[in-house]
């Protein structure tokens, strides 16, 4: 008998890959999806543990959806947690929820449908070399594709879990992801998202990162090609160029910085000073001067003194960045930060976080604001939340919002900008817009 799955993202983009991931191993083998989780077989959550609270949501979420099925005719679910947190803490989590059924970590999905088959209370948290190359990931998302290139991450950065729960990072095979990237673009999804957690030091053989990067420009035709994330110390100067030189590779980067300051930078591990930092910006700026950056910054790491957080302060004025994603530090155990000394005290880590989410809208709201009236290319994803609205993206990540249109998803249209509110904007199609 075919058995339905339930299943539930928590995270960042490669946890929402991932998911697709699983739903094509389970689906290869006969399951098929539901979007209750009441009448679901099988719950699968995808777990995030890049913050505590992400990873307090989704056992939270466990622990609920464990003690439902008690109310349930049809008997008890299996409950999987998947991802971070189940690499993090393995075995340990069946004394913590006792209605848990399996643990699976992230190079292990290919176990799911004979784990879950077995129905036995147990554990799949191995590192293997997978990159799950041969999956056919079932897609939830249209027209915007996410791909993954590499897996697991070598940098260690005091305050990261990642390479201790996704392992030593490697790279996927060349010729597969330019196969899926030219499979996508045929199936119209216009945007391409290359996926890893340090993509500039992808490597196959020959194959940098930039090499990478020309070849995906021409497997997509004129599908957009963004690539997710950046490591400043590893940003080559032959990745900008590429970036400026091939039309549909998109004119956004996503770099985080994290701090302004060279001791709390050291602290981190990041392997790159401010100046270097910006000496980065200033490239990217000079090859692409209408270029849309966005950043990461944590506030309150241990030891950051009130002039260090002013320097982060300072570098947030002066780039300006279109959008930034902030956050306070939070203690991942296991982590060198863990250990450090002079940790800031929680009040101190909020109200300086506060005092930039501040400084950020007004320069988001300033800096979208000069695009105003001006004439945008954007892709279409869907109906907006309000009926009768569509959205979009720009190749610069924006959102537009469209009164009135019925384009389909997947079309590129001109719009002029009428109306911005922070990172959503409003526009409207331009006379005789060339529809792709
Ligand atoms: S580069 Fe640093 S922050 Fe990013 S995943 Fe690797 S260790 Fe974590």
């Amino acid at each position: 008998m075919s058995m339905t799955y339930y299943i539930d993202v928590y995270g960042c983009q490669m946890n929402v890959h991932d998911s697709e991931i699983i739903s094509g191993i389970l689906e290869s083998e006969g399951f098929s999806s539901t979007e209750k989780p009441e009448s679901a077989d099988v719950i699968l959550l995808v777990s995030c543990a890049v913050r505590e609270h992400a990873e307090t949501r989704v056992l939270g979420r466990a622990s609920q959806l464990g003690g439902q099925w008690r109310d349930r005719k049809s008997g008890k679910p299996l409950i999987v947690l998947c991802g971070c947190v189940a690499q993090e803490h393995g075995n340990s989590l069946f004394a913590r929820l006792k209605d848990l059924d399996l643990v699976v970590g992230p190079d292990c999905y290919r176990d799911l449908p004979a784990l879950i088959r077995n129905s036995e209370r147990e554990s799949a948290v191995d590192f293997r070399e997978s990159d799950y190359t041969g999956i056919e990931p079932v897609r939830k998302e249209f027209p915007r594709a996410y791909v993954t290139i590499m897996r697991g991450c070598n940098n260690f950065c005091s305050y990261c879990i990642v390479p201790y729960v996704r392992g030593r990072e490697r790279s996927r095979n060349s010729d597969s992801i330019l196969s899926e990237i030219a499979a996508l673009s045929r199936s119209g999804y216009g945007e391409i998202t290359l996926l890893g957690q340090n993509v500039n030091s992808y490597h196959d053989g020959d194959t940098s990162f930039s090499e990478l990067l020309r070849k995906a420009a021409s497997a997509a035709g004129n599908s957009w090609i963004k690539f997710v994330t950046s490591h400043p110390k590893d940003l080559g100067n032959e990745t900008v160029s590429v970036m400026a030189s091939e039309k549909n590779i998109c004119e956004y980067l996503h770099l985080p910085f994290q701090s302004g300051s060279d001791t709390v930078l050291r602290r981190m591990n990041r392997g790159y000073s401010v100046q270097e930092y910006l000496d980065r910006i200033a490239l990217l700026r000079d090859a692409m001067p209408d270029i849309v950056l966005s950043t990461d910054v944590i506030t309150g790491f241990p030891g950051e003194s009130e002039a260090d957080f002013q320097k982060t302060v300072d570098l947030l004025e002066s780039v300006r960045f279109d959008n930034a994603f902030l956050f306070k530090y939070s203690e991942r155990t296991g982590t060198a930060a863990c250990s450090l000394e002079n940790p800031v005290p929680e009040a101190e880590r909020l109200s300086r976080l506060n005092h930039l989410q501040e400084l950020q809208r007004k320069i988001t709201v300033e800096e979208s604001g000069k695009l105003m009236g001006k004439t945008l290319s954007i892709l279409i994803t869907g109906p907006a939340k309000q009926p009768g609205q569509q959205a979009s993206r720009t190749e610069g990540n924006r959102m537009v919002i469209l009164e009135g249109t019925d384009f389909s998803p997947g079309s590129f249209v001109d719009v002029r900008i009428t109306r911005a509110d922070g990172w959503t904007h409003f526009g409207e199609p331009v006379e005789n817009s060339a529809i792709r």
